[in-house]
């Protein structure tokens, strides 16, 4: 029966933008303060205030849509959404309706195929309502955040295809410094408009809107659930309604909300306080020029010139902390792949939310590994301390007591004790010699607390033992 029926589905993407204060106040855009403490008359639209446009969030839409393809109006302007709902002070929203500052980009799925984007705008996000029992709590500290809102073209024609559009989408703005994204904070949101159409028909059927999704799961049930119910009326040969319609998580289907608001009703019109927009084209090359790479172009320069695995790129750009960091350890330690293998088990096992150690500090302990200065197995506590107190990591090995300090001359009486106490090990070498030495050299360095220089015992072990 589905396979009667073509999915097409076309999303709205909010993304509170990354900038130190509002769009059009100098409050703080901080998530998480006391409730109603990040306000002034300016976002509490008391009258005689005025808004000011903060040029830095015009920076970072313009990056948006030069990160996605998009061209950029030289000239641009904002309207009045004009509505009423508690959470709005000022019964309107100052968003970009006709003209907004990009239009036109898309962005490529791994398959190739291109989502194309109709529009990103530059509004404001609204306050917080929170309904407990009978009473609504309002937090106006949301209320003036800058929100990029992007639009795309009715391409995507499955759950599966709009999630991989809203990851790629969510790494460009995590990677371009846009947007934190952080769904469980309501950093990313999303709006869904679904319709389904006989295969291969070019007239689109009725729209369902379903909106203010908050992660990429309910998303993906969100448009399996909203495709099966329309296809299953269609085919009992009843009418879809163009209407909104509210997704339930808790109970995983969607409940009919109200008939589709055309935009007219919101009489939207241009802001009398807020001037045309003049973007000046030196502007938009200078932040092109800036532009940092993609994860699929920091991928390609992973395994292309450093010489990484798939796996390894992958693993390193999963999040930009740890590439940021691999980035500019790169260019103190020339060793791509080395570096990466550090990065993937030194450093990251000792990570949890933040990297609390300099690239050139880190960098210092893999040389003093490569000089056999300390173990490989010391390392880890190492970074752990440096993480602790800022330490110089040589400082600390001194202190530590891990620097090692075994003669290799001392080494030999040490090893013809092990080989004498352990015969049955000794008797498994000729089946398995590799894994023969690495207990032998296991041992070596429990006792020793880690200070042998493990490659020449490993010599050591592997004539004596050949000598058997
Ligand atoms: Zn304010
Ligand atoms: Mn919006």
């Amino acid at each position: 029966m589905r396979d009667k029926y073509d999915v097409v589905v076309g999303l709205e993407i909010h993304a509170e933008l990354k900038s130190k204060t509002k769009v059009f106040c100098s409050c703080a855009n901080t998530y998480g303060a006391e409730p109603n403490t990040l306000v002034c008359p300016v976002c509490l639209a008391l009258p005689g205030t005025s808004p000011v446009l903060n040029k830095k969030c015009v920076e970072l839409t313009i990056k948006s849509g030069l990160m996605t393809n998009c061209k950029i109006n030289e000239y641009n302007y904002f309207e009045r959404k004009n509505y009423f709902y508690p959470d709005l002070t000022k019964s309107y929203q100052i968003s970009q309706v006709k003209v907004p500052i990009c239009v036109d980009g898309y962005v490529t799925l791994s398959s190739g195929k291109k989502i194309g984007i109709s529009d990103i705008h530059l509004e404001e996000d609204t306050g917080k309502l929170t309904h407990i029992g009978d009473k609504s709590y309002i937090d106006y500290n949301r209320g003036g955040v800058p929100l990029i809102e992007t639009v795309t073209k009715p391409d995507i024609s499955s759950a599966d295809e709009a999630v991989e559009f809203l990851e790629t989408l969510r790494g460009i703005y995590v990677y371009g410094d846009i947007a934190e994204c952080k769904l469980e904070q309501g950093g990313m949101r999303f709006d869904v408009n679904l319709s389904v159409k006989k295969k291969g028909s070019t007239e689109l059927g009725k729209r369902v809107e379903m909106k203010n999704l908050n992660s990429f799961r309910s998303v993906k049930r969100a448009i399996e659930y909203e495709s099966a119910r329309q296809i299953a009326l269609l085919e009992e040969g009843k009418e879809v309604l163009g209407e909104t319609r509210k997704w339930d998580e808790d109970k995983n289907e969607n409940v009919a909300m109200r008939a589709k608001l055309a935009t007219a009703v919101y009489r939207c019109f241009a802001d009398p306080d807020l001037p045309m927009l003049h973007i000046p084209k030196e502007l938009v090359e200078e932040i092109r020029k800036d532009l940092p790479l993609t994860i699929a172009q920091l991928k390609e320069l992973y395994t292309k010139e450093y010489g990484l695995t798939e796996y390894d790129a992958g693993v390193i750009t999963a999040n930009k902390m740890f590439s940021d960091f691999y980035n500019e350890c790169i260019k103190l330690y020339n060793k791509p792949k080395e570096l990466s293998t550090w990065v993937q088990s030194e450093l990251m096992r000792n990570v949890k939310d933040k990297i609390k150690i300099s690239p050139e500090h880190f960098v210092k302990i893999i040389e003093m590994a490569d000089a056999k200065k300390i173990s490989r197995t010391n390392a880890v506590p190492l970074i752990a301390e440096v993480m602790k107190t800022q330490k110089d990591p040589e400082v600390l090995a001194k202190e530590m007591d891990i620097i090692n300090s075994m003669d290799d001359s001392n080494l030999e009486p040490l090893i013809d004790a092990l080989i004498e106490a352990n015969p049955k090990a000794v008797e498994d070498f000729k089946t398995t010699p590799d894994k023969i030495i690495t207990f032998f050299a296991g041992q070596l360095m429990k006792q020793t607390r880690g200070k042998a220089n493990v490659v020449k015992a490993k010599e050591i072990i592997l004539s004596k033992l050949q000598g058997k």
